[in-house]
């Protein structure tokens, strides 16, 4: 890109453009990186420069960027139909789509919703399990229980079961009650409590287990980000929470609500992450790689029984009224297919276990680091924490930004690392190879020790 088109549209983007969870102050002195392309695992700026795309674009991307079947999908969508409204009519990549996800999400889930980003994803559980509770009489089954840190997008009602305080302490006056219970997260329970992952696992079951026997009359539902919960700080914890909840929303009548929205497609070396806990939810919530990244898309999966619930006259309400213009567009629904066969045809689950497991064991390897701690991970998602005081587990103070700078020297090295606070964290397409996280891990290291946190 030339110089004089560069320089407009950098200007432009300061004079007309206010992006989403940014602090646009920053952006006086300093310019947006202008991305001109982007392919595979690398995104290039107007002046040429490679970036690893780490965090593949907010966590959506999949198979790697402009991608050729991808690509194919759109066109060939494009020249047969763009959008259509899905009340009273239908189409083929809708159904078609539809028909995959419920074979293969776990058994027990039969109906797909179709939504268009992850928030509204989660809003429509929310609404699907209150209205659920409602037709079967049960009005004050109305309220929904979230873990601490937890995130589940950023509209009322997924903000309303949001546990991180920076981004959601703010609007607490627009939100409906919700009832937080504590995070599996291991570190913090080794830590401040000095209990094993296991003792830590039971103690916040047991939490759940008296919130629910003094209020399950209240509850229609838990939502739950299965595995990680990411933007919450990228917390990973073990699979026998899961499993200890969902027999805990059995007993007591709740709904469990799996926000699979970040986790979903492969990412966690598994399908879907409820698969390593080989758990159904009630409700599960799909978007990002969904689409392989590519278009705006979500889906709320229900099973038989919640859609039973709804099906009746139309004069006695039961209806779910909620749409969106967009709902099921068609060349959305159509690269979503073609995600999936590409999933099937190039093997990715099979394909990408040994990368899983080496990203892993590299990235151990920070441990030694003076300023590293608290590593861990799953499938292709790795966190550190960059802490004062390892050994205390003390932070720095949070005015020395210390992620932000490492994102800003990342950036030099071409490496796209965009930090939670101070954790910093890979969120790899499945693309990825060892080469690349060779790269990535290197430069990595090179950034740290640059700012002298190694
Ligand atoms: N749920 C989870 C677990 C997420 O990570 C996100 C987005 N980061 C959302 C919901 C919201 O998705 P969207 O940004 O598409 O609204």
């Amino acid at each position: 890109m030339n110089n004089q088109l560069k320089n407009k549209l950098i200007k432009n983007d300061r004079d007309y453009v206010w992006h989403p969870f940014t602090q646009m102050k920053d952006y006086e002195n300093q310019d947006h990186v202008l991305i001109e392309k982007a392919k595979g695992i690398y995104l290039y700026d107007a002046d040429g420069n490679q970036y690893y795309d780490t965090v593949s674009s907010w966590w959506v991307n999949v198979h790697g960027h402009s991608h050729p079947r991808i690509r194919a999908a759109i066109d060939q969508q494009m020249s047969e139909m763009d959008h259509i409204m899905f009340s009273g009519f239908t189409h083929r990549p809708a159904v078609e789509l539809s028909e995959k996800l419920v074979e293969i999400t776990p058994d027990g889930l039969n109906k797909v919703f179709f939504s268009d980003n992850g928030s509204t994803a989660v809003e429509v559980a929310l609404k699907m399990s209150f209205q659920y509770w409602l037709h079967l009489g049960k009005k004050s089954k109305n309220k929904f229980v979230y873990l601490d840190n937890s995130y589940h997008g950023d509209t009322i009602g997924a903000v309303s079961v949001g546990g991180v305080e920076l981004f959601h302490s703010v609007f607490k006056p627009l939100l409906f009650q919700s009832y937080k219970v504590s995070s599996p997260n291991p570190y913090l329970w080794s830590k401040q409590h000095g209990l094993s992952e296991d003792e830590a696992v039971s103690q916040c079951l047991q939490e759940v287990r008296t919130l629910f026997e003094e209020k399950a009359d209240e509850i229609a539902g838990f939502v739950i980000e299965p595995l990680v919960q990411a933007a919450g700080g990228m917390i990973v914890y073990p699979a026998s929470y899961l499993i200890g909840l969902r027999q805990l929303c059995d007993e007591y009548d709740i709904h469990l609500i799996a926000d699979e929205v970040a986790v979903g497609f492969g990412r966690t070396g598994r399908m879907f992450a409820c698969n390593h806990a080989d758990i159904t939810p009630d409700l599960m919530c799909l978007s990002k790689g969904l689409t392989a990244g590519v278009m705006p898309l979500s889906v709320t999966l229900s099973t038989q029984k919640i859609y039973d619930a709804f099906y009746d006259e139309y004069e006695t309400f039961k209806t779910f009224f909620h749409g969106h213009s967009f709902t099921g567009n068609p060349l959305a629904c159509a690269v979503a297919l073609e995600n999936l066969r590409i999933f099937k045809d190039d093997k990715v689950i099979e394909k990408i276990q040994p990368i899983t497991t080496y990203l892993q064991h590299r990235f151990r390897e920070f441990e030694d680091l003076q300023h590293i701690g608290n590593i861990r991970g799953i499938g292709m998602i790795a966190a550190m924490d960059i802490l004062e005081d390892k050994a205390k587990g003390i932070s720095f103070a949070s005015n020395k930004r210390t992620g932000y700078q490492v994102y800003l020297t990342g950036l030099k090295h071409g490496l796209i690392m965009r930090p939670l606070g101070d954790t910093i964290y890979v969120w790899l397409p499945l693309c990825a190879t060892i080469q690349d996280i060779d790269h990535i891990l290197k430069k990595a290291k090179d950034v740290l020790i640059e700012l002298k946190l190694a």
